[in-house]
């Protein structure tokens, strides 16, 4: 059966246009490695998104991992409320992984919470600006220019978000997006990576072909194949033709269930919302028992929702020191995801809302 309303439904490019471009794929039989069709697609980012030192990477995962060994971290605080992919890149690489907490506005490291004396302990911090919300830029630009501790970004959620016309992909040393088919720009797999420095984009792109270098094995290096196929990108460049259809979409979709849900007491956890893209339809109910029962009945007239981000992830994975982490663990219990994409409709936006607000009774 197809579901109609489930988060994380994809968009898909014109198919012609597709077509196209895997015609000539046919015809080059050029399928990877740096090909015409990637660079292609890498300049039209660049373009788009306003950044330079573009990597395209499989995924953002292995995104995430290049990022990190590019710039040799080994002790990284990060948030416990992000996807386990964040950690998961770490732990893959060896890294040690510290856990400060979250706040409840931004869902995003809570900057007056991190202590101080973790600071001499690490080496990177790695914040996540989760549903596209903004981190506390100012305070971790203060701590890459002043201790020289690099910051890291997991952006998955943030293709072509700017604050102040500028892309947040700018700031720190190095973003990481996220191109899965369930975000809101996707390449079916897929991720990028913008570094500040071009010094550390060069080490990253020899990094992502298996330290290989015009044929030449550069014994720097340590490397992986972390490279984007041609077919991914012509995806990708295929469907940047309607990003910014599918995200005024998306806005107005966004809308409709803001004022459904205006005169209740349900929050939406986003802090930028004149400057979000409408990724995701976060909400946040009062607790888990009503969590579970929206859920349940909206489950039951197939539409499905995703509990992003659930666990707090303290509770899979034991991180090098021991704080305790209220926040995430209060609202991992109480945030839900609701279906918001491309083919929906309002009439359905208030059809789920009028179900939820009728289990809030
Ligand atoms: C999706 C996601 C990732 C992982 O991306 P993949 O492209 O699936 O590897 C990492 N971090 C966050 C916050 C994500 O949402």
């Amino acid at each position: 059966m197809l579901l109609k309303n489930r988060v994380g439904i994809p968009s898909v490019p014109n198919q012609l246009r597709y077509i196209k471009l895997v015609k000539k794929i046919f015809n080059s039989k050029i399928l990877t490695n740096n090909g015409p069709i990637l660079n292609r697609f890498e300049r039209e980012l660049k373009r788009k998104l306003k950044v330079d030192n573009v990597i395209l990477c499989a995924n953002a995962t292995v995104a995430l991992q290049v990022a990190l060994k590019a710039l040799n971290s080994k002790n990284v605080l990060t948030t416990p409320f992000t996807y386990i992919a964040t950690i998961n890149a770490m732990r893959w690489i060896g890294l040690n992984v510290f856990f400060s907490d979250i706040s409840r506005s931004s869902l995003n490291l809570d900057t007056e919470k991190i202590d101080l004396k973790l600071l001499n302990k690490i080496d990177t911090i790695l914040p996540v600006n989760s549903f596209g919300n903004f981190s506390n830029f100012n305070y971790f630009e203060k701590i890459r220019k002043k201790r020289g501790c690099k910051i890291i970004y997991d952006s998955s959620h943030c293709f072509k978000i700017e604050k102040n016309k500028k892309s947040v992909l700018k700031f720190g040393d190095a973003s990481i997006v996220s191109f899965h088919a369930t975000k809101i720009f996707n390449t079916c797999e897929g991720g990028m990576i913008v570094f500040r420095k071009k010094k550390d984009y060069l080490i990253a792109k020899k990094i992502i072909q298996n330290s290989i270098v015009n044929g030449n094995i550069d014994k720097t290096v340590v490397g992986t194949n972390a490279k984007m196929s041609e077919l991914h990108a012509a995806w990708g460049l295929s469907l940047l033709k309607k990003i910014n259809k599918i995200i005024n979409k998306r806005r107005s979709l966004f809308n409709a269930y803001k004022n459904e849900f205006l005169k209740k007491k349900l929050i939406i956890p986003l802090n930028n919302l004149s400057e979000n893209n409408f990724g995701y339809m976060p909400i946040i109910l009062k607790n888990e028992k009503k969590l579970k029962k929206i859920n349940k009945e909206l489950f039951k007239k197939n539409i499905i929702c995703r509990r992003y981000f659930f666990p707090s992830l303290d509770k899979v994975i034991k991180s090098k020191n021991n704080v305790k982490l209220n926040i995430s663990n209060n609202i991992t219990k109480r945030i839900l995801c609701l279906p918001i994409h491309e083919n929906m409709k309002i009439s359905e936006v208030k059809k789920i809302s009028r179900i939820i607000l009728k289990s809030l009774k």
